[in-house]
């Protein structure tokens, strides 16, 4: 379990999961009206390579300078080329970005208690329990739709055929099977009332699972 800086943190910290579309931004949008922090690990995992960083330098010096675009930024669609075709760079890759991305995670969260000890924070996470980051948060949110609604969300919003949807949602580890593993589960299947409620119940519920550890 994450050490949090407990001089006096009482903070809890959940992790946010889901499927592509399945409305992970919008239930964490619906928990910050209620005063809920954020931390979103697709930002971080986009921070900690910004030129200068030292996950950048090991990338570079591992990949070599055509995964450097002209703006001398990471170019993320080769890399993830080259680590899609080969499973030993996919490693390398992650193992060189995981310790980076967890401590800057650690480092937000930290921040957030020195002000708010008391702090409920949730930590969008995509991939938590593909990459396994249970550990990290002290309970889990799967965000579920079913996969018609997933299909249908996802060729809305990104403008893409049905097939190219499906595909997508295809390469992932089906939500139902998230579900079976998280802690909570909220059904955003629904309006987007029907979720702000779920999500006003499940707020209560941390308020006291943390009162009442
Ligand atoms: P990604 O994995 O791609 O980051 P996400 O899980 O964060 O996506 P959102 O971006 O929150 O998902 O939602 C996906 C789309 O579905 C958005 O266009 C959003 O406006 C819409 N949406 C989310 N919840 C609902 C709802 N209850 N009713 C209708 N539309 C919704």
């Amino acid at each position: 379990m994450l050490q949090l800086n407990r001089t006096k943190a009482n903070a809890l910290l959940l992790g946010v999961t889901g499927g592509i579309a399945s409305g992970k931004t919008t239930v964490a949008n619906l928990f910050a009206d209620l005063g809920v922090a954020i931390i979103d690990f697709d930002i971080i995992s986009r921070q900690v390579v910004e030129p200068g960083m030292p996950s950048f330098e090991e990338i570079v010096e591992f990949f070599g300078e055509e995964i450097v675009d002209r703006d001398g930024h990471l170019d993320r669609k080769i890399l993830s080329g080259i680590v899609f075709q080969d499973e030993r760079k996919r490693k390398r890759l992650e193992d060189i970005l995981h310790p980076r991305i967890v401590d800057t995670f650690i480092g937000q969260a930290n921040e957030i208690t020195k002000k708010a000890p008391d702090a409920i924070i949730q930590a969008v996470i995509p991939l938590l329990f593909e990459v396994g980051l249970q550990d990290l948060v002290h309970k889990t949110l799967v965000v579920y739709i079913s996969r018609e609604r997933q299909i249908e969300r996802l060729i809305k919003r990104d403008k893409i055929t049905r097939d190219h949807a499906a595909n997508i949602i295809k390469a992932q580890l089906p939500i139902a099977e998230k579900a079976g593993m998280a802690d909570f589960v909220i059904n955003n299947e629904n309006s987007l009332d029907d979720t702000k409620s779920q999500v006003e119940e499940l707020w209560k519920k941390l308020k006291q699972i943390q009162d009442n550890p």
